[in-house]
């Protein structure tokens, strides 16, 4: 069977995945423990492939392989910064680059996974904006940078993965077909909690509401980078599309289904959006859906001249909301000297400025 026939398994929901496997072995007069086995291998974190699975006889291996896909994307590069901070290239096999970041904090082991090559919205502070769109994930490919650093963390004795946020390259909720399952498949096949996996969106209402739909407890992170629309619209387009009443809306919408923690996402560029009138404003939009506020100083990216605020108005900022009660953190930049922001090392890598 050629690669576009055989199913990723990657790719299968874990319901999909045991109904698949267990036609494959009763073909193939195999006992059900075979389906056990195999799932078990698949949500693990081994090597990736058939033929690593040696607690299979060799024909059942080969029989896998023929019929099934099992792959991780190549490892182009890893970079480690000296805070602990991870970044993954990884190539695709259609030659595309995208990233994944590992996090360690002193109780949290976060993974930042990309849904997208490269990406369509064109945010101006952000290095995969300025760089373009070039292919939708499938959901194996999302769950693969999991899988993946999952055994890497593991060898390299940073142990269990306990976050996994999709905020790296691309806009989740502009690949739903992709996102959702890999969702699933990290909840239910990787057993990942919902509370633990934070789905990052620049604000694609229709993807809120069907994630709101959703009976999982994900988490939701609002990129929101100014609380007012004209400025909103200068640093993120789909501000257009979607303003901020109805994003709000949609906000709401989510909240109220179980109370999920909403955070705001405000990267702090000086003299852009960092006045402090806007924390005012933004105070009042975060107490609106009580959510919590990361403010995050901008990591400064090849095509645009912008500086990140100074740390005095960060923290001015800061006290300007923690005064009108909302909570709120500053985000210590991580795995700086590793370009560990958005899209930043695909787009050295791809500028070859490395
Ligand atoms: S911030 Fe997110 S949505 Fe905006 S261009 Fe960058 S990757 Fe895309």
């Amino acid at each position: 069977m050629d690669d576009k026939n055989r199913q990723d398994v990657l790719s299968l929901l874990p319901d999909e995945l045991r109904d698949r496997l267990r036609d494959h072995f009763t073909r193939r007069d195999q006992p059900a423990y075979r389906v056990d086995q195999t799932v078990g291998w698949i949500y693990g974190a081994g090597p990736s492939g058939f033929h690593a699975m040696t607690n299979l006889p060799a024909a059942e291996r080969e029989a896998l392989e023929a019929n099934f896909r099992f792959q991780e994307p190549e490892v182009a590069r890893i970079s480690k910064a000296r805070d602990g901070t991870a970044k993954f290239l990884w190539r695709l096999t259609g030659g595309e680059l995208v990233e994944s970041v590992l996090i360690p904090s002193r109780s949290r082991l976060t993974l930042c996974i990309s849904s997208q090559a490269g990406c369509a919205m064109g945010c101006t502070f952000c290095a995969t904006g300025w760089a373009g769109f070039d292919r939708q994930l499938t959901a194996g490919e999302i769950v693969a940078q999991y899988r993946a650093t999952l055994r890497w963390a593991a060898d390299e004795a940073y142990g269990p993965i306990t976050n996994v946020v999709y905020m790296g390259m691309g806009e989740p909720l502009a690949n739903r077909k992709a996102v959702h399952p890999s969702l699933t498949i990290l909840n239910q096949g990787f057993e990942l909690g919902a509370r633990r996996i934070t789905v990052s969106t620049v604000g694609v209402v229709p993807g809120i509401l069907e994630l709101a739909d959703r009976p999982e407890q994900f988490e939701l992170a609002l990129s929101l980078h100014a609380p007012e629309p004209e400025l909103r619209a200068q640093l993120i387009p789909l501000e257009q599309r979607y303003p901020l009443p109805s994003l709000m809306e949609a906000l709401k919408t989510y909240q109220a289904r179980g109370g999920r923690r909403i955070t705001f996402e405000y990267t702090m560029i000086r003299d852009v959006n960092d006045a402090p009138e806007l924390a005012v404003t933004l105070a009042d939009l975060a107490r609106e859906i009580r959510a919590f506020v990361n403010l995050i100083p901008f990591n400064p990216i090849p095509f645009q001249d912008w500086r990140p605020s100074s740390d005095q108005r960060i923290e001015e900022f800061r006290r300007i909301l923690e005064r009108a009660g909302v909570s709120v953190q500053v985000r210590t930049p991580r795995g700086r000297e590793i370009e560990a922001a958005c899209g930043q090392l695909r787009a050295d890598a791809e500028a070859g400025l490395r």
